[in-house]
């Protein structure tokens, strides 16, 4: 827990010295905004995707190739915190234009406690938080949970993933969820075992999921984050 606060104060106090600029490039860019101009510009909505067993729309609010994928690394791996606020403006953006009923739930995909003690945060509680806000819905951060570590799924196909991440989400708070409509939060959907985990739970506790809003969907054949040049730390499942 202290190390918890440290970390968010020296974030803030880095923020307060020097705003830590686009997610993309690092350029400056206005202090609400996720991404600078020309970074901006390549962002174009893909379209939702239907995906079926159990049935869900995917809602993304960027292609992974290019600014995104690089603003969810810097968020992920390089202690971008900060960009979950501007992030979330952009998923908001993306569930309104997708589908008319988003639910009155956000429930971000969780990480396992020993991923949450490395890296400090959940992104996508932080992006859950962030999205509901917007929505006004209520966020429940901690409605679900992971039992045991999963093995790095990064470089997995996706009946490996599901085999991997099959039994490891429950519900930890099923009265938050029974009779509610989610919208379920991630950062990246890659094959979308971890999600298709996540909305079993939830159907099992009672709820149904309206939605899976990520920031991205990432090419299913491409490795999360090691399709890049850049220097990116062993990718990690969530
Ligand atoms: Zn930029």
């Amino acid at each position: 827990m202290l190390r918890d606060w440290s970390r968010r104060l020296c974030g803030v106090a880095l923020d307060l010295l020097a705003p830590r600029g686009c997610g993309s490039c690092g350029e400056r860019c206005a202090g609400d905004r996720a991404f600078c101009v020309p970074c901006s510009a390549g962002l174009v909505r893909p379209p939702v995707l239907t995906r079926e067993d159990p049935p869900h729309l995917v809602v993304s609010a960027a292609p992974y190739d290019g600014p995104m994928g690089r603003a969810i690394r810097n968020l992920k791996y390089f202690g971008r915190s900060d960009l979950a606020e501007p992030l979330g403006g952009l998923l908001a953006e993306a569930a309104r234009a997708s589908a008319p009923g988003l639910g009155t739930r956000a429930v971000p995909v969780p990480l396992h406690p020993r991923r949450l003690s490395e890296r400090g945060y959940n992104q996508s509680a932080l992006l859950c938080n962030a999205v509901a806000r917007r929505l006004d819905i209520v966020s429940r951060g901690r409605a679900l949970g992971r039992f045991r570590n999963t093995t790095s799924q990064a470089r997995m196909g996706r009946v490996q993933r599901l085999h991997n991440v099959n039994g490891s989400i429950h519900v930890r708070r099923p009265d938050d969820l029974r009779g509610r409509r989610v919208l379920l939060v991630d950062d990246v959907f890659t094959t979308g075992a971890t999600a298709e985990a996540c909305i079993r739970a939830i159907m099992e506790a009672g709820g149904s999921v309206t939605m899976v809003l990520v920031l991205a969907r990432a090419d299913r054949s491409q490795p999360v984050a090691a399709s890049s040049a850049e220097k990116v730390p062993k990718p990690r499942p969530g």
